[in-house]
């Protein structure tokens, strides 16, 4: 395994690899502090390509003023030995300077989808994404870029920017991977205190309630938003931002849940730390988007 912190040496790495040796490449950003979630979709990259790379990269431009940048878990040799052992064959790791140098000032942004659940919570979050992302695959160019249910709206905005920019590489979305407790597998996780961990079960808890509810004939969006509510704000160390149903794939408001899927979505604070989570309602989604579909 090569770690890389230099732009043009992972884009003649890459280009070798594709040109020469004619592999495809498989790709998984990453902010790294990796955990099983993150592990699963090196896994899914290591099934499926012929070479996988990782990158490690705290992004400044995704964070608002008042966020974490600054407090984000990082541990280079740590992650760097988990991906030795997942067999990964190169990482990526660059400085912000290297992704940022001195003048950079261009910017990609995705309209309508972003205006909405983490996008409406986070202002200019997702312009860092997608200006990240964008770098990051025209740096790459893999064949495959994998990402997360866990953030499902970044993963359809993600869809759209390669969509509408004409990037070639396909987008694998991978499930959620969930502690045993059920708690979803989040780098932030590492901020919440045992009372609050044990506090930050009632996300989780209170999704499944809704997704029982909507198995037992409970359709209505309204309803099934109040339940999961209701059931966070019985835990006193949580906070509600946002409890949303929306088109699994669309983003759009749904007011009752029938054929197309539709996801679950929420944003709470548990203590000071800000935690996510979602589900979706009805049949589950292809694995496979074809950016061209
Ligand atoms: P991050 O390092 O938090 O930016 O996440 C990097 C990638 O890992 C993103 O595509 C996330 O959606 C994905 N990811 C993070 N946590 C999980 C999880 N618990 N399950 C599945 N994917 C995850």
């Amino acid at each position: 395994m090569e770690i890389i912190n230099r732009r043009k040496r992972m884009m003649s790495v890459a280009r070798r690899l594709r040109r020469e040796e004619n592999r495809n490449i498989g790709f998984v950003p990453t902010m790294g502090a990796l955990h099983d979630g993150h592990l699963s979709l090196i896994h899914e990259a290591r099934a499926l390509c012929d070479v996988v790379v990782v990158s490690l990269f705290v992004n400044p431009a995704q964070f608002g003023p008042k966020e974490d940048f600054k407090a984000y878990p990082r541990d280079l040799p740590r992650d760097a030995a988990l991906l030795a052992e997942y067999n990964v064959d190169y990482v990526f790791a660059p400085a912000v300077e290297e992704m940022y140098p001195p003048g950079f000032s261009t910017y990609v942004t995705v309209e309508g989808l972003t205006d909405k659940l983490e996008g409406a919570a986070r202002p200019r979050h997702f312009r860092g994404v997608t200006t990240v992302v964008a770098i990051l695959l025209n740096i790459v160019r893999p064949d495959f870029g994998f990402f997360g249910q866990k953030d499902a709206q970044q993963a359809i905005v993600i869809k759209q920017l390669v969509r509408d920019l004409a990037f070639t590489c396909e987008i694998v979305v991978a499930p959620v991977v969930r502690e045993e407790s059920g708690l979803a597998m989040s780098s932030r996780n590492s901020y919440l205190t045992g009372d609050e961990r044990r506090a930050a079960l009632v996300l989780n808890r209170a999704l499944l309630k809704a997704s029982a509810a909507y198995q037992d004939g409970e359709h209505n969006a309204t309803r099934l938003i109040d339940l999961v509510t209701a059931t966070i704000e019985n835990e006193p160390l949580a906070r509600i931002d946002y409890v949303s149903i929306n088109d699994a794939e669309t983003l759009e408001n749904v007011d009752k849940v029938d054929e197309r899927p539709a996801l679950l979505s929420l944003a709470a604070f548990i203590g000071k730390t800000r935690l996510i989570d979602n589900i979706v309602l009805g049949k589950t989604k292809k694995n496979v988007i074809s950016a061209n579909a």
